[in-house]
């Protein structure tokens, strides 16, 4: 793509795509409805261009977005599967794309019966009692989760509890949850060896500090993509002392109907609709991170949820213990009918084939890599792994985010980078169940040519991407000083 066709100016005066039909309303009348102040007195300086031109920019922009739809997107954590396409069609359907959020139940009915259906699937895959649909993603899952296992210990008299246990390894979400509900998040140590919870330092705190803990927040299998076989031990331990479980969702996509939180005596789960239910994200949202939860903690859930009777669907009132609404509405529905598509259409056997099959990719690259990459924790791992560039680092000084930025040259996304935090120089990879042997196959040649590349000629690596219309960026500078806003008459440089 030339830096020519970058400059957004096109267009010439009097030039334009659509002829508008002579405005219906008298003009006087505008005088009265809009303030004297508000009227434009000098038209605005706006391109005036053609049809094909304004199809050409969009286009263009499009092309320079990188998706799953144009590559191999293996961001660890982030579950970057394909999103089947019968999603978007299910969730264009007029019933329900063009209904309003407080239309009454009757006219709704069809809207009510998916969430209400939904929450039960969800409720089914996790092994929990009860399910809202409300929270708009993950993290907002977690607060809502925190919040309610807050709500719980007041009810019992235990409201002094302001301890939330969270391992090393976690997602920076869940310490946030934890400070946004008021809680003091404590951090427990993993176990050099396995990767999993340090069980020793684990007894130390909850011995120390028992009685305060509210909560701890895990994800099974963990960021390091290994799944914790202490896990019963850890609820039986964390229980004893009158804490609550919370399972992380974001890992769900490793354990589709092999194993269910609520089975791993978890007391609150997240799910993660847009990564392990295929909804399109990466872009900041729209997504959903609905909370299940276990029997004990459903009179506190947020209303209204969904019911059914005699008369059909409708919308039952929360009890007086509830923690109130999470969110307006009754969430992003749009988000819910491609989950609930994506759940139907796979059915019971397919989730497991889903789980299956991303455990299977990712060992695989994970085999095919550990010769050119140290592997973080070189053991079986569930739908992720972290490899590492500490390899590449002491030999030539080439670093995970060099590696990260030379893989967009060959047209694939980087894996997360230097996270989780106690794995230096992380590449954590996550390949998710919906890409061929090829493309894997694809990846691991690649890789191995950045190996390759970082032995004889560490340049090309350092100063990569060489091919992509944006090169490096100064990434403290994009930080502290964004400039987002093009400005008429300004050329887009090469960075
Ligand atoms: C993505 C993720 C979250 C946060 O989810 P969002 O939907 O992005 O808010 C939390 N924990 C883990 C492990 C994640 O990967």
């Amino acid at each position: 793509m030339s830096v020519e066709s970058l400059i957004f100016e096109k267009g010439a005066p009097g030039r334009r795509a659509v002829r508008l039909p002579a405005m219906d309303v008298p003009t006087e009348s505008l005088d009265e409805l809009i303030p004297a102040s508000l009227i434009r007195q000098e038209a605005a300086t706006l391109p005036e261009v053609s049809e094909i031109e304004v199809v050409r920019h969009y286009t263009h922009l499009s092309q320079r977005n990188f998706g799953v739809d144009s590559g191999f997107y293996p961001l660890g954590s982030c579950t970057m599967k394909y999103n089947p396409k019968i999603n978007e069609d299910m969730a264009g359907l007029p019933g329900f794309a063009r209904i309003h959020p407080l239309q009454p139940a009757n006219t709704v009915q069809g809207a009510i019966q998916l969430i209400y259906e939904l929450e039960q699937y969800l409720a089914e895959i996790s092994g929990m009692a009860r399910v809202t649909l409300q929270p708009s993603a993950g993290a907002h899952g977690e607060l809502t989760g925190l919040m309610l296992i807050k709500a719980y210990h007041q009810s019992r008299g235990e409201g002094h509890r302001n301890l939330v246990l969270i391992p090393d390894n976690a997602h920076g979400t869940n310490p946030a949850s934890a400070t946004l509900a008021d809680y003091k998040a404590v951090e427990i140590k993993s176990d050099d060896k396995t990767g999993g919870i340090d069980m020793e330092h684990l007894r130390t705190v909850l011995a120390a500090h028992g009685t305060n803990v509210a909560a701890i927040m895990l994800t099974n299998p963990n960021t390091l993509g290994l799944f914790d076989s202490n896990i019963a031990e850890i609820g039986r331990l964390v229980h004893e002392v009158g804490g609550q479980l919370y399972y992380d969702g974001a890992n769900a996509n490793a354990v589709l109907g092999i194993t269910r939180p609520g089975d791993m005596s978890f007391d609150v789960v997240h799910f993660n609709l847009h990564k392990t239910c295929s909804t399109p994200h990466g872009g900041g949202g729209p997504g959903a991170g609905p909370i299940g939860v276990k029997a004990h903690l459903v009179p506190f859930l947020p209303g209204p949820l969904p019911a059914k009777n005699d008369d059909g669907y409708y919308w039952q009132d929360a009890g007086p213990q509830s923690i109130g609404k999470v969110r307006a509405n009754l969430g992003n529905f749009g988000v819910l009918v491609r989950a609930y598509t994506y759940i139907r259409s796979n059915g019971p056997d397919g989730l497991k084939h889903v789980s299956e099959s991303a455990i299977l990719n990712a060992n695989y690259l994970k085999h095919e890599l550990s010769k050119d990459y140290e592997i973080a924790y070189p053991y079986i791992c569930q739908h992720e792994f972290v490899a590492t560039a500490q390899w590449q680092k002491d030999q030539s000084g080439v670093t995970a985010l060099d590696i990260a930025k030379r893989l967009l040259d060959f047209g694939m996304y980087a894996p997360t980078t230097y996270f989780p935090l106690i794995v230096h120089e992380a590449l954590m990879i996550e390949p998710t169940e919906t890409e061929t042997r090829e493309t894997l196959d694809e990846f691991v040649k690649v890789m191995r040519q950045i190996a390759e590349e970082a032995r004889t000629e560490p340049e090309v690596v350092k100063t990569a991407p060489h091919t992509t219309v944006i090169g490096r960026l100064d990434q403290a500078l994009a930080a502290r000083k964004p400039n987002l806003r093009w400005q008429p008459g300004q050329e887009l440089t090469h960075a």
